[in-house]
């Protein structure tokens, strides 16, 4: 049986320090940590939050992806995409349901369409020129409404290799916006040739 949330926490302070202090990790000791370790220090741990705050969305009548299900840079009968404005990488895109599911909810139906469809964008954002890979992730701790984000990495820039790249993004300034709405419409285009559906109004 997986440790309960209090005995996850004593498990997690009996290896800190007095502070409740971590020590440095293995991923901020690689060389494409965005940040060196000296003057570094982990935050102090804290207690359990019981229960856990509700996610946005958590009732699909106050659901934001709900309200938008018609927006999007591509869309078919089930699925949408968008596109991430103000990102530090050359582009984000983030795909969804149109109708209310979380991940763990998704019919096997929809299921292997978003496998098919994840297939597809990743194929499309690494065919973008300087694009070398584009990372998948699903996280599901802020917002209820299934969102899978596709992020493309830029070539050559070896310091944004693999799973720190969300935290450079987050300090990189923000990328050409006219770039990144035309890469964004050329996966989308290149969508609906491959897959099908048809391109939205959006820009984002
Ligand atoms: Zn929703």
């Amino acid at each position: 049986m997986p440790l309960s949330p209090q005995e996850f926490y004593s498990h997690a302070v009996a290896a800190a320090d007095d502070e409740q202090r971590l020590p440095l990790s293995r991923m901020t000791g690689w060389d494409i940590s965005p940040f060196e370790p000296d003057g570094l220090r982990v935050s102090r741990l804290r207690p359990p939050v019981l229960p856990e705050p509700p996610r946005q969305g958590e009732n699909p009548a106050d659901c934001g992806s709900c309200r938008r299900r018609d927006e999007g840079i591509w869309l078919d009968d089930r699925w949408r995409l968008s596109r991430v404005s103000g990102v530090g990488v050359p582009l984000v895109l983030m795909l969804h349901p149109r109708d209310h599911y979380d991940l763990a909810d998704l019919t096997d139906d929809l299921a292997a369409e978003m496998g098919v469809l994840s297939t597809h964008l990743a194929r499309h954002v690494e065919a973008l020129p300087h694009i070398s890979r584009c990372h998948v992730y699903r996280v599901g701790d802020g917002g209820a409404h299934l969102h899978v984000w596709f992020f493309a990495r830029p070539e050559g820039q070896a310091q944004l290799f693999g799973s720190w790249l969300v935290i450079w993004d987050d300090l990189l300034p923000e990328y050409p916006r006219d770039l990144a709405e035309s890469d964004a419409a050329a996966v989308a285009e290149a969508l609906t040739v491959s897959y099908g559906g048809r391109r939205g109004n959006s820009v984002a």
